[in-house]
């Protein structure tokens, strides 16, 4: 794992996408494995030469599923590329995308970021006319609306029906036999990206992985828009008049990678800015200010910078806990915190800490954090959050478990300072998100419970059973 929270919040997947650059399959490589931290459970590549459609997929890490041998195997000047973490539609090799669908209009290859909010509907009304369902992933949901008409119009037109379609927080990419159609969301829940690379184009849902082949950043895709790669080069449309910039905090808080820049705004200056805010918001007594690492790195580094209280390195994280370390119930959960990170002793005995960590949403890991701290000899723990209190689940592709597993939907932070052992505990307002984005508009509903889609009863009864 690379975000820390340790199993308590996780992404659902990442995308990449290249058109018109030779060694297509190669350079996704590069990229997925840029965005490795947005899913380690699967991942997979589908390359297009001539028509011709070759994929390599498996249920892994990029590393573990891609060689030098089997890249060689999918030639082409297009590819795309997925990372997956399991939430809807559950693990297994069938949900690991990119998708290929054969068609008698022509073949295409799919992969998708988020989650749509009225699949259950849309699945009910597909299947009455006729659809049959490989898989129970968005993507193929997507396949068949843009497939229904079975018309000769242009492939476009289908897409921007399709699209207008969907309800809920997605970054698609369609790849044909000739063209890479990048899709984004109405909300703008999701990221988006586009590179330039030797002529070419690459789309990701994090910038990072475009400097880990070079390529220049161009621009980002804009919420309801669709933008078409094909050699004579780059087209857009607004497949909606419906256009927001709620891109998901969390993004910004815990999922992305510090290097990306996410609507013109660098993760880690974020992060550090809030860090900044929690201060002025929070101030608190104590010799050293400490970060859980990686993703709170930041943002106690913007705490420590603010209050002049020195930064340091009280908690070191185990590089080497793998993927295996993944378990699922809260026991387990709670003794795997220990062999994913440790308290340097020498560092916190006899300190008063602040503690900053990015999001409290179980409260596992803050109180064997905690814990941790106080049998290192900590004399007093001031826990800071820098992120508001997490009391709404997300239907929009993370999964911030249900109401019942969020410690803070039906607890005050009083209740929650002591259930963690904090001698004080304090979190982020919202507004100060906006403030350390420099914006306006953002998704805060698993904070606030202002869900900005319409959503379903399906969704509500999905979450209330404990699918969410
Ligand atoms: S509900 Fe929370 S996690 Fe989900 S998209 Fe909105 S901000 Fe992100």
């Amino acid at each position: 794992m690379i975000n820390t929270s340790y199993d308590d919040l996780h992404e659902e997947c990442g995308v990449f996408g290249i058109f018109g650059v030779n060694d297509a399959a190669n350079l996704t490589y590069y990229g997925l494995h840029a965005l490795q931290h947005r899913g380690q459970e699967g991942c997979g590549i589908v390359a297009v030469h001539e028509r011709n459609f070759k994929r390599i997929k498996g249920e892994g890490l990029v590393t573990e599923i891609f060689n030098e041998k089997n890249l060689a195997t999918i030639q082409g000047s297009a590819a795309i590329g997925h990372v997956r973490y399991s939430t809807t539609g559950g693990g297994g090799i069938e949900n690991v995308q990119p998708f290929i669908f054969r068609h008698n209009t022509g073949d295409f290859a799919l992969a998708h970021n988020g989650n749509l909010v009225n699949s259950n509907e849309l699945s009910r009304y597909l299947q009455n006319r006729g659809s049959l369902f490989q898989s129970t992933s968005d993507s193929e949901l997507l396949a068949h609306l843009i497939k229904k008409e079975h018309d000769a119009s242009a492939r476009i037109y289908n897409i921007i029906d399709a699209l207008n379609m969907l309800e809920g927080a997605f970054a698609f990419l369609i790849m044909t036999g000739s063209r890479l159609y990048a899709c984004r969301d109405k909300y703008g829940l999701r990221p988006l990206s586009i590179g330039k690379l030797n002529g070419g184009y690459v789309v990701s849902s994090e910038t990072c992985a475009f400097d880990v082949i070079g390529a220049q950043f161009l621009r980002d895709v804009n919420p309801g828009e669709v933008v078409v790669f094909e050699q004579s080069g780059m087209t857009s449309y607004d497949y909606s008049q419906f256009k927001h910039h709620q891109l998901c905090a969390m993004e910004f808080i815990y999922f992305a990678r510090p290097d990306s820049d996410l609507e013109g705004c660098n993760v880690h200056t974020f992060r550090k800015e809030s860090g900044k805010l929690l201060y002025e918001e929070s101030p608190a007594e104590a010799d050293i200010v400490i970060g859980v690492p990686d993703s709170s790195m930041s943002a106690a580094i913007g705490y420590a910078e603010a209050s002049g209280i020195p930064y340091e390195m009280g908690l070191i994280k185990n590089k080497y806990v793998g993927r295996t370390f993944i378990q699922p119930s809260q026991e387990l959960r709670e003794k795997g915190v220990r062999m994913k990170l440790s308290a340097v002793r020498s560092i916190v005995h006899n300190k008063r800490v602040v503690m900053i960590d990015d999001s409290l949403v179980r409260g596992t890991t803050s109180r064997r954090i905690v814990t941790l701290l106080r049998e290192a000899g900590a004399t007093a723990i001031h826990v800071r959050i820098a992120s508001p209190p997490i009391t709404h689940p997300c239907f929009y592709g993370v999964d911030t478990s249900t109401y019942d597993e969020l410690m803070s939907a039906h607890k005050s932070t009083e209740h929650v300072r002591q259930l963690i052992g904090a001698d004080s505990l304090s979190f982020l307002s919202e507004q100060a998100l906006f403030t350390a984005g420099n914006r306006t508009q953002l998704c805060l509903a698993c904070f606030t419970g202002n869900y900005p889609t319409t959503l379903y009863q399906s969704i509500r009864d999905a979450n209330r059973d404990g699918k969410f």
